[in-house]
């Protein structure tokens, strides 16, 4: 039996280096939703997420539209936290933990 052959390739893309959607500081490794970006020392820890998952869930499934951006810290502190502020009644809760 005569066979033909055929080579195929396939492109995989993936997220490798994640970028703040304002200012374009590189991040790096997710974790969950968070995004943990780059910091002056290794011991300083800067993660931010913004995302609303909305849907419906019923017993055997749901469904959620996701909305997400990628925002660094900096601009978190110079930008969306001061929008926010101006637009909530109260202001956001901020708390010091140990992790
Ligand atoms: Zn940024």
């Amino acid at each position: 039996m005569k066979t033909v052959t055929e080579r195929t390739t396939t492109t995989v893309v993936k997220d490798v280096r994640i970028c703040c959607d304002v200012c374009g500081k590189g991040g790096h490794d997710r974790y969950d939703s968070e995004v943990s970006w780059f910091t002056e020392s290794c011991y300083d820890v800067a993660r931010t997420t913004i995302m609303a998952a909305v849907g419906e869930q019923y017993p055997e499934f749901g469904t959620r539209k996701v909305k997400s951006a990628h925002i660094c810290n900096k601009c978190m502190d110079e930008k969306v936290w001061p929008f926010l502020e101006s637009i909530m009644k109260t202001p956001p809760t901020e708390e010091e933990i140990d992790v």
